[in-house]
């Protein structure tokens, strides 16, 4: 029989396969779901194999585990999938998103005296992160839109040692030119890192955009379910790698095997459920942009959308996430809390990317952190609603919406 290589298999079929640990020929009585190994440590033949296998891979290149903080097996089946979905040499699971972009930005070389030029639109904790531990300790961050066709004389201005994005931003959905940006970060000597998170590698894969390192909260769209809080981390060099894996060895901010697990089990359908939530949220997003109780409606799959035809490039043919934003008319917190909690199918969470539609207003949330100026300088009103539309019939997210706003 002719063997397949599960290398040269569909995006979507190595979300379905790609952790398994097993060949289905041949295989006599071998789980298909791999086991959740809760222990903290592993036994070895003699002291010389314990040895050996301390570094976390034998000499033949086959994983190996001597203590759960250091990797263990769950998290690997996990990193290994995200390797190969996004095209890296390895990946790192993390306990959150923030200690996965925490990690990265230390694999990445932020240390006093270094310069992080980063997008303004990111996330609030992420602006958070940088400036409560790395601005203290004699770190330059440089905040700029690097949305604009501008983005890359910024980075070439600027000079920095690292540049961080995020492929779509936090609330507005504002597209990131990830093929200019990382171009331009690669001229000066910078490391790139973004955050994928909105898009995951069902809708871009940024390391064939030139990207060093790609970080995920695996905590929304790739465990999906609302059940595990992980991060991740895939990098397109071996010396960036390793970096990593001290981080999160020495920070202790491995995922645990049980999350591991959850996030695994989300992944093999993210292609299903990314395709349901891009098709819902391009449909809600028509909805919105007719309706009376709203004032503008930001999603990249409108062809008012700023970046529009950018999205359309980089992003698969109608898939523009399954995230969006809307100004209600009356722009007011009142307003806004009026709406939310009128919501019936709808939760107003402080969460996206789940099976359910999912309804967060940023200034208490996601953007808390900032002042209210602060947020009116990246385009944040006191009317911002953030919709991450789930996997439900459209029909019934639209009614709920609707009924709310009235
Ligand atoms: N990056 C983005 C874009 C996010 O939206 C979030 C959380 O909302 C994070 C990072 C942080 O992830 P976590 O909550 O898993 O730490």
């Amino acid at each position: 029989m002719k063997q397949t290589n599960p290398s040269s298999w569909k995006l979507d079929t190595q979300l379905v396969h790609g952790g398994r640990q097993y060949s289905p020929r041949g295989a006599e009585g071998v789980p298909t779901v791999q086991p959740i190994y809760a222990s903290t440590t592993y036994l070895h033949q003699n002291l010389g194999a314990l040895d050996q296998a301390f570094p976390g891979m034998l000499p033949s290149g086959e994983p190996a585990y001597v203590y759960a903080r250091q990797g263990n097996p769950n998290a690997q089946a996990l990193e290994n999938v995200m390797a190969q979905v996004e095209g890296g040499v390895g990946a790192v699971a993390f306990g959150s998103g923030m200690a996965a972009a925490h990690a990265a930005f230390l694999a990445a070389g932020l240390v006093p005296g270094s310069k992080l030029l980063a997008a303004r639109d990111l996330y609030g904790s992420t602006i958070g992160l940088l400036r409560t531990t790395f601005v203290p300790a004699g770190v330059e961050i440089v905040f700029e839109d690097l949305c604009t066709p501008g983005a890359a004389d910024i980075i070439r201005a600027e000079q920095p040692d690292i540049v961080f994005v995020e492929t779509i931003s936090n609330p507005l959905v504002k597209v990131t030119d990830l093929d200019a940006i990382s171009t331009a970060a690669r001229e000066v000597g910078a490391v790139s890192i973004v955050d994928s998170t909105f898009t995951t590698p069902y809708l871009v894969r940024p390391i064939e955009h030139g990207f060093d390192l790609v970080m995920h909260s695996a905590t929304k769209y790739l465990n999906g379910h609302a059940d595990s809080t992980a991060g991740v981390v895939i990098s397109a060099k071996k010396v960036l790698l390793d970096q990593l894996r001290t981080y999160a060895t020495l920070l202790g901010a491995m995922l645990s095997p049980f999350e591991s697990h959850l996030v695994l089990r989300g992944l093999k359908t993210l292609a299903l459920r990314m395709e349901r939530q891009c098709q819902n949220a391009l449909q809600v997003a028509h909805f919105l942009q007719q309706h009376t109780a709203v004032e503008r409606v930001y999603y990249p799959g409108l062809a008012d959308h700023p970046q529009h035809d950018l999205a359309t490039r980089l992003l698969p043919s109608e898939r523009y996430g399954g995230l969006l934003s809307f100004e209600l008319r009356e722009q007011s917190r009142e307003a806004a809390f009026r709406f939310m909690d009128k919501l019936q199918l709808c939760l107003p969470v402080t969460t996206l990317g789940d099976v359910y539609s999912e309804v967060s207003y940023p200034p208490i949330s996601s953007h808390r952190n900032l002042t209210e100026a602060e947020r009116r300088n990246i385009g944040i009103t006191e009317g911002c609603i953030r919709l991450s539309v789930g996997i439900e019939d459209v029909e019934d997210i639209m009614q709920d919406l609707d009924q709310a706003l009235i």
